[in-house]
């Protein structure tokens, strides 16, 4: 059932990268925890040799590290972590690229900016090999959804600098999808497109999602008796959070995917047909779920930051990367077969967004939990505010007013906490294609920055 490879056969699976007849190896994905992390050993240090060669940002910190050495999750422990601030500022003192490239700089094909919503964007360099790598990660995506060449595939995205679904666009090449790709559009005018080329898989971000189906509704378009049968989302973690999954599923009369991924550090995670929280690819990453604090590995059912090491992006490589995405660190099992890490809820938030109003831990995906629940809920917005020294948050949703009593309520059971909530009229709130911004943090305008 589960074939457990020699060492040879696990060696050719490596060199032999670019054949394609083995799409996403899909054995890797189910076999014991001991092949797999053989494997995943092997390719890192193959990785690793190829790209010392060249990779002077790596060398710097690899200087005392004896490769041969890096057989296992303990050898691993030994490496620096990475932060994003010191991509930031190799980039700043080697600009415009830093000095993360492996490879001549001619080597390079492909160029995306980090969106920079926590920060300093990046601007990352992909080889041929090293883009070919993240398709390979999206088929994997699109396998698990079950997405095949006979689908047709719909990306609402503003093609840019921005990686987004840039890597969706090439994985569905890959499985032999039909692609339309939807940049350049009004949410009208993407509407129009998508019933015209019989899509059957929407790809977007999960706030999108909603905001087309409240555009179908007006238009009068019934989005459920569409061909649309599969949704797959990122940027957000919307589609695992079980409500807002459930009304997407619901407007679009199709089941709702999750898929994390980061410019950073390439497509890692996807939900599979069981709906149950994510997988982490673990056939091309190594992950990790630390206490951010201690950095020490958490228990199975404990939350942790999220580390990522990749094993196939060498020309851009990213060794125990700290994501600051917040995981609960979950089984390494599931219904489906497969034997990858699985995070229950996907990305719960990030490290550092957890607000403490009135001594009580928040983070801002369980307010959006709570309303969701209200299909009438169109759009909201989470201001938090300090008094003093004492911050407080307050929910403005879109809603009918007499709705705003139940609300309240559910607020306060789901939080353990009296949130205000104000009614805003429909449509006054931002809507968003991308990632959107729902918190609108006023804390440091009132006493100046801490
Ligand atoms: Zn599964």
């Amino acid at each position: 059932m589960n074939p457990s490879p020699s060492d040879t056969a696990i060696a050719s699976d490596h060199s032999d990268h670019r054949d394609h007849s083995d799409h996403a190896r899909p054995w890797l994905q189910m076999t014991d925890r001991e092949t797999l992390t053989r494997f995943q050993f092997i390719k890192l240090r193959a990785g690793l040799e190829r790209a010392l060669r060249g990779n002077a940002f790596l060398c710097a910190r690899l200087a005392d590290v004896d490769i041969a050495s890096l057989t296992g999750m303990e050898a691993l422990a030994r490496l620096p972590f990475t932060h994003k601030d010191e991509f930031v500022a190799d980039q700043r003192e080697h600009p415009p690229y830093g000095a993360n490239l492996s490879f001549p700089l001619h080597d390079y094909v492909r160029l995306h900016q980090t969106s920079g919503t926590t920060g300093h964007p990046l601007t990352i360099l992909d080889t041929v090999e090293s883009w070919d790598w993240w398709a390979e990660c999206w088929e994997a995506v699109f396998r698990a959804a079950g997405v095949g060449r006979a689908d047709t595939v719909y990306l609402a995205f503003s093609f840019g600098p921005f990686i987004g679904f840039w890597s969706a666009y090439e994985g569905a090449k890959r499985i032999g999808a039909l692609v339309v790709p939807g940049g350049g559009q009004t949410t009208q005018q993407r509407l129009r497109a998508m019933l015209a080329t019989n899509t059957t898989v929407l790809v977007c971000t999960p706030t999108y999602a909603l905001r087309l189906a409240e555009v179908a509704r007006e238009e009068g378009i019934d989005l459920a008796s569409s061909p649309v049968r599969v949704t797959i989302h990122a940027g957000e973690p919307g589609a695992s959070i079980p409500s807002t999954r459930a009304r997407i599923e619901e407007a679009w009369g199709a089941r709702a995917y999750d898929h994390i991924g980061m410019t950073e550090m390439g497509a890692y995670a996807f939900t599979c047909q069981q709906q149950d929280g994510v997988h982490v690819n673990e056939a091309e990453f190594i992950a990790e779920v630390l206490d951010p604090t201690t950095s020490e590995p958490v228990a199975e059912g404990e939350q942790g930051e999220l580390v990522l090491t990749n094993l196939g992006r060498w020309g851009w490589p990213a060794l125990r990367y700290r994501t600051g995405d917040r995981v609960i660190r979950g089984p390494s099992r599931c219904a489906c077969g497969r034997t990858l890490l699985t995070l229950p809820g996907g990305v719960l938030g990030r490290v550092d967004d957890m607000v403490v109003v009135r001594g009580v831990n928040i983070f801002p995906s369980s307010i959006e939990a709570a309303l969701r629940q209200f299909p009438q809920v169109e759009e909201f917005r989470i201001i938090l505010t300090r008094a003093g020294e004492m911050d407080e948050v307050e929910v403005e949703v879109e809603c009918p007013e007499e709705l705003a009593p139940q609300v309240e309520q559910a607020l306060r059971q789901a939080l353990s906490l009296r949130v205000p909530v104000r009614v805003a009229s429909p449509g006054s709130l931002p809507r968003f294609e991308l990632k959107a911004r729902r918190v609108d943090d006023r804390r440091n305008l009132a006493n100046g920055a801490r």
